[in-house]
């Protein structure tokens, strides 16, 4: 026969204590006593666990605690909690005490396969990284094939981003027992209600790094740097924004990478001013040159022109160069480029110059006085 055990110090309860504060004391040694919560020392706890639990199984049964409180002992044997830990009444004394059996699983036993799993560990996905490039107009024409070379957050392939030395060395977190939730009881007026959150110490993990990777020192991913070549479409409009999928930072709990968005600036040509796919330019002519016409040269996206302006051209003509402009991003069909002519009168002119222009003006009836 085994020796005899005092249940009621155990339990740490008076020999007169209510069923209630048997209960009560049980539920917190259960909870203090969890082999889960002393990985270091769990022989010892479950040597505890199971005493308390004898100790409540007799204790809160009113029969065997008749039973004991006379004798010393229940039964034959010394009850033992490593069978199923039933109660008189069928119903294990887990159910008997918290009710719910998926409650009991969740607090002791850890993570249930499936279940809320996912709730408890979302994949979260990565940080979006910004960037600017800037192009010139003449880049919008053609399109252009811009080398960027960045440094973003990589999923560290030495733990595979669990951030423990070879994705392997962890150990139940003591906080939440490995559940990942921490449930707190919250005794109001109306009853007793149970709190749950996402255990901090772990992240909902239910687990704790033991052995941090020598790689990336336990954060789970490593900064590396990035090159690629980004397209940057014909037509692209400043302050336009492109997606590059997945060129963002890694996620965590093996959550997606974030995206990569490159904002296009396209530099400011003081030749041209640009309206949509169209584009204007401004060309300085002379009086001589507007009256008599003349072959001059237009700027245009591909480079200067030569551009023949007929003769009495009027200021602030404007002449159309059909299919000079800019292409349409998405139809890439070529907008028009608009000359505007600007006449140029010279500030001064020789006594030579003025003579023939005061001849000019005597032919042509015109008052100069
Ligand atoms: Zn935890
Ligand atoms: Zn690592």
């Amino acid at each position: 026969m085994a020796p005899k055990k005092d249940y009621y110090e155990i339990l740490g309860v008076p020999r007169n204590a209510t069923q209630e504060e048997i209960r009560k004391a049980y539920r917190n040694l259960v909870k203090k006593w969890h082999p889960d919560l002393h990985p270091e020392n769990r022989e010892e706890a479950e040597k505890k666990f199971k005493e308390i639990t004898e100790a409540y199984e007799v204790l809160s049964d009113p029969e065997k605690r008749a039973q004991y409180d006379q004798f010393g002992y229940v039964g034959e044997h010394p009850f033992s909690t490593s069978t199923s830990g039933h109660t008189g009444s069928g119903k294990t004394i887990f159910e008997d005490l918290f009710g719910d059996f998926e409650d009991i699983f969740d607090m002791f036993f850890g993570r249930r396969p499936g279940a809320r799993t996912e709730e408890r560990r979302t994949p979260k996905p990565g940080e979006d990284i910004n960037m600017v490039i800037t192009i010139e107009l003449s880049d919008v024409l053609t399109g252009k094939e811009v080398p960027i070379e960045y440094e973003r957050r990589e999923v560290c392939d030495a733990c595979g981003g669990t951030g423990a030395d070879g994705g392997v060395s962890f150990r139940t977190c003591p906080r939440c027992g490995g559940t990942g939730v921490i449930r707190e009881e919250q005794r109001t007026f109306f009853g007793t209600f149970i709190n749950t959150y996402t255990c901090p110490t772990c992240g909902g993990t239910g687990k704790i790094v033991e052995k941090r990777c020598r790689v990336c020192g336990g954060i789970g991913y490593i900064l590396r740097k990035r090159r690629i070549k980004v397209k940057i479409p014909p037509g692209v409009e400043d302050g336009a924004r492109l997606r590059v999928a997945n060129g963002g930072h890694c996620g965590t709990d093996g959550g997606p990478y974030g995206d990569l968005y490159i904002t296009v600036k396209v530099r400011d040509d003081p030749r041209f001013r640009r309206e949509g796919d169209d584009v204007y330019t401004e060309i300085k002519v002379n009086f001589v040159q507007a009256i008599l016409g003349s072959t001059v040269v237009v700027p245009t996206l591909e480079g200067p022109q030569p551009f023949k302006i007929p003769p009495g051209t009027q200021p602030d003509t404007v002449f159309r160069l059909k299919g000079k402009g800019l292409p349409n991003m998405r139809t890439g069909k070529r907008g028009n480029l608009y000359v505007i002519v600007k006449i140029e009168i010279p500030k001064r002119v020789s006594s030579k110059e003025r003579k023939l222009l005061e001849e000019y003006a005597k032919m042509e009836n015109i008052n100069i006085d």
